[in-house]
Order: structure tokens, then sequence, then C-alpha cells
């Protein structure tokens, strides 16, 4: 390396795990913070931007909720059911959804600095608003945990962390692509940065990659993933999470974890772009999304169901439930749904949705292409199996199922009998890769002998934490509380 530029952090990456390491680094002390986003401006910030970025934290309950959004009036703050979301519950909530394959000791460390993670956030100066709800009877119902989303969604909260990231300083590089990283398993010193007027070298204390997963390389997630075909589905977020970072980090050394062979994958429109899903005109998150089945049934180009769709609120089942569909013929399934489902559901309604709509279930059959003999038969047995004698309430795991199908809808189960139906043609969508690098809880990377990589941190998509499945908007709160640690460390073993 002759005549690098030095500072004291490098951060890789344009996204929010990137600009939560800047802002927290330069608060911390660091006096000169680089970002290198590969993006041009005009496309950078990584998956947030097409994402409403809910976070989901462990809290006291109303009282501390309010701190968050002062600004909502007291008549809607009334009608908002707001519960402690406790230590135990998210623990339990990773442990379920991850087959407890998670790691412990990272799992305990991100729930326990949850709450100071988000409090950090808003002394940041970043301002909040509530996350989507249900309404029952009059009353507005979140996700557990899941009551906050900064102002604006992803992109506000994107443009929030630049106008602090300018504040302080930072210096962010746009259209600069870390092509390789200087150093070996003991110890990084710096980064290789390609732009369009060349190439450069830089050097720092620290080094910390928020470069997100591989889900955006075709190869790669053809060659890690567990299923077929992965090479051609469609991927929700950012065209730029291409993995070369991720891969420079094993070739250095760097120890593997999280599931290689597994990622987020959702339920999405079927006709969404075959990357970057379309953001909503009021840019807070996408309308591709398809979150609704558990409110009604899902059938497969067979016309049979394939999986529960009342496991649990989606916030427990969406981000297995694309693989599910993606492994159904041809990688699709139809969402169907009468007016009772329709009165709860929330996707699925924007202009530029895929739907089809019949008064009959035999036409709507026809309409999508599905044999109408045997949708109506699926149909048929569906409703005859619903225990109607359980009260049906949306507000809760209602235990309200079916009984005697294979598989069973085990909660909100309603017969579909208002027409006019609905069908929604779905496919899987990949969200972000679950293989990564092994980090430590100052989220040091760490080597194959499972030594600290001096210099070198990570956080966001690019670390292994998941397997199997997610519980929704944890990942964001993955990425602020594994950057806030990477910087701290960074910055107090500098000094
Ligand atoms: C549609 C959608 C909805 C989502 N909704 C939620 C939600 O509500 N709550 C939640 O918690 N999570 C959600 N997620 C997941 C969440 O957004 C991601 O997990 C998170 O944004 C990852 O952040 P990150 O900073 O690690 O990666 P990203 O935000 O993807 O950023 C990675 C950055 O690295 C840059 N980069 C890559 N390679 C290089 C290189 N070689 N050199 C320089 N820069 C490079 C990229 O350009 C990009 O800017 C959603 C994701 C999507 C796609």
């Amino acid at each position: 390396m002759s005549a690098a530029e030095h500072c004291d952090v490098i951060v890789i990456g344009g996204g929010s795990s990137a600009f939560e390491a800047a802002v927290a680094a330069r608060m911390s002390g660091a006096k000169r913070v680089v970002m290198l986003e590969k993006a041009p401006e005009s496309q950078a910030g990584g998956n947030a931007r097409f994402s409403h970025t809910g976070f989901r934290f462990v809290f006291s309950g109303r009282d501390e909720m309010r701190e968050f959004i002062p600004d909502v009036p007291d008549d809607i703050y009334e009608s908002m059911q707001i519960d402690e979301y406790t230590r135990g519950e998210f623990i339990d909530d990773l442990n379920r959804v991850t087959q407890s394959q998670i790691d412990p000791v990272l799992a305990a460390h991100m729930v326990d600095k949850s709450n100071d993670a988000l409090h950090w956030m808003k002394s940041a100066g970043i301002v909040w608003a509530p996350d989507k709800f249900v309404v029952v009877n009059g009353r507005r119902y979140f996700e557990p945990g899941n009551i906050l989303q900064p102002l604006g969604g992803g992109r506000g909260q994107l443009r929030q962390w630049r106008a602090i990231a300018d504040r302080l300083g930072i210096d962010i590089r746009f259209s600069t692509k870390v092509i390789r990283l200087h150093g070996d398993q003991s110890r990084v010193e710096g980064v290789r940065v390609l732009t369009p007027s060349g190439a450069y070298d830089l050097t720092a204390h620290a080094v910390i990659a928020c470069s997100g997963g591989f889900q955006a390389n075709a190869e790669m997630r053809a060659r890690y993933l567990d299923v077929g075909n992965t090479d051609f589905m469609k991927v929700r977020g950012s065209r730029h999470n291409t993995g070369e970072v991720l891969r420079m980090m094993l070739d250095l050394g760097a120890q593997p974890s999280g599931h290689w062979q597994w990622a987020h994958m959702s339920p999405i429109d079927l006709n969404a772009p075959r990357v970057e899903t379309l953001l909503r005109a009021d840019g807070v998150g996408n309308t591709m999304n398809r979150y609704d089945y558990p409110l009604g049934i899902s059938v497969n180009a067979l016309g049979v169901r394939f999986f529960d769709e009342g496991e649990a609120s989606h916030a427990y089942t969406y981000a297995k439930t694309g693989r599910t569909v993606h492994l159904q013929p041809g990688s699709v399934a139809y969402q169907i749904y009468d007016q009772k489902a329709l009165a709860h559901a929330n996707y699925g309604k924007d202009a530029d949705a895929t739907r089809f709509e019949a008064n009959t279930i035999a036409e709507l059959a026809r309409k999508i292409g599905l044999n109408p003999e045997v949708l109506a038969n699926t149909v048929e047995t569906f409703n005859a199996a619903v225990r109607t004698d359980i009260p049906y309430d949306r507000s809760k795991l209602d235990g309200r199922r079916t009984e005697g199908l294979s598989p069973d809808k085990t909660n909100w189960a309603n017969p579909l009998d208002e027409p006019p139906y609905y069908a929604l043609p779905v496919t899987g969508g990949i969200t972000f890769t679950f293989g990564g690098v092994g980090v430590n809880t100052d989220a040091q990377v760490l080597n194959t002998e499972g030594q600290p990589i001096a210099g070198l941190y990570a956080s966001g998509d690019v670390i292994g934490l998941f397997y199997y499945n997610y519980p929704a908007c944890t990942g964001q709160t993955r990425n602020v509380v594994f950057s806030l640690s990477a910087a701290r460390h960074a910055v107090a073993t500098a000094k």
C-alpha cells in the first residue's frame, strides 16, 4: 500500500447498519469516519430503501413507548393496545423460530441491548412513528414487541441518518466499491476501493463491514441455498447486495456462521420486479408484500392448500413462507380471500397489485388458470372443516381452526363464503441471506480459530445470526445493536 489515505474508522456500506456504525463511531470520539458505499447516490441505502423498517425491542409498556411517539394525539394513543415486551418473550421468540439454533450469547446480547439501542437512536435524533396495526372493535393491536418504525419508514430512516451524518461531518463516498481488505486472519488495516475515477487505498484503526448479504448474487444463491432454482428468485431489496465483502472476509480466514443454506424469503406479488420491489406512493415501504395469508387460504397451481396459514401471526411465519411458496409447482401460489377476510386485510390493495375478483370460486379459478372443480372442492372442504363453534378473534391467536384437513389451518379459520372473492398470485421473494461471518459481542469478526481479527468488525445482514426463520423486525434491531457494539469497541481500543 503506497500513500494510503488514513482515517480512524472505515465503514463499508451505505445502509442502515452502516449509518448506525458511522454515527456511533463519530459520537464515541472518532474524528475521521468514512463510509464507503458501492451504489451511486441515487441507489444508495441498501435494503432499508424498500422497507418500512419496523424495530422489535424490549420495552416496559405504554409510558416508555409514549417517549418515542409523543406527537401521536392522545385519543389515538389511548386506542393503541401497547403491552410490554419482555426479555424472556424476545428470547423465546428467537429460540422458537430459529429452532434453537441461534447462538445464545449473541441472541442475549441483541435482546439485552435492544432497549438501550432504541433510546440511543432517539437521542441521536431519530424521530419515530407507530408501526402497522390491526383494528379490532376500535382498538389498534400491534405485533408483540413491534410498535415502532422511524418516521417515513426505511427511506425516512435513511434521510434522517444522512442529515445526522452530515451534521457530524461523516465523509460518505458513493460509487465507491471495496475490492480488497488489507490484512490477514490476525489483523485488518484498511481497504482498497474502486471508483469511476480509479482505485485507491485507505487505512484505519478499524474497518466495520456493513455490506449486507449475498441475496442479489444469483450465482451465490444457487451455490448456497438448499432449494432449487433460487438463481431466478425475485430479490426484494437492493441490487447491490452481492456478497463480495463477505467473500473477502472468508478468504481472509473469517469464521462462517449462520444458516448458509437458508434465507429470509417471503410471499410477494407474482409480478414484482426481478430485483428491488416497487415502492408505495408515500415512500413508506413497498406495495409487493403479501402477508395477509393468515386471513384466507393459500393454494398452489394444482388448486390445493399446502401449509397452515394460521400457524401464527405473519410476523412469525412470513420469513419462511416465501420458501414454502418457492417449493410449489412453478414457484407460484394464490391467496384466496372473501369479503370477511378482506375487511381485515392490509396488502394487495395498491394500484400496482396483481389481483383477480369473481363472484364464484369456480369463476375465480378460471380467471387465474386453475381447475374450477378442484378449487371449488378445496374451498368447500375447507369451509366444512372450520370449527365455527370457536369464536373468531383477529386480535390474538384464537384457536379457531379446521379439523380433519391435511394441512389444517390452526387459527383464524373462517369459511370463505362472502363474495366477491379475491385471488392474489404470489411467489417467494428473497429478502436477505442468513449465512455470514461469526462475531463476538463487540462485533469483532472471528477467525476460524475463534479469535477476533483485530481491526475488523461486522454488523447487519453480513453477520450470520439467524436460522430457518426470523421474528419480524429483528434485522433492524440487530443492525443497531451490533453497529453500536462495533463502533464503541473500535473507538475505545484505538485510544
Ligand atoms: C423489502 C424489505 C423489507 C424489510 N422490512 C424490514 C423491517 O420492517 N424490519 C426489519 O428489521 N428488517 C426489515 N428488512 C430487512 C432489513 O432491511 C435488512 O436486514 C437490513 O436493511 C440490512 O441492513 P444492512 O445495513 O446490513 O444491509 P443493507 O441495508 O442491505 O446495506 C448494505 C450496503 O452495503 C453496500 N455494499 C455492498 N457491497 C459493497 C462493496 N463491495 N463496497 C461498498 N459497499 C458495498 C450496499 O450498496 C448497501 O448500501 C426488510 C428488507 C427488505 C428488502
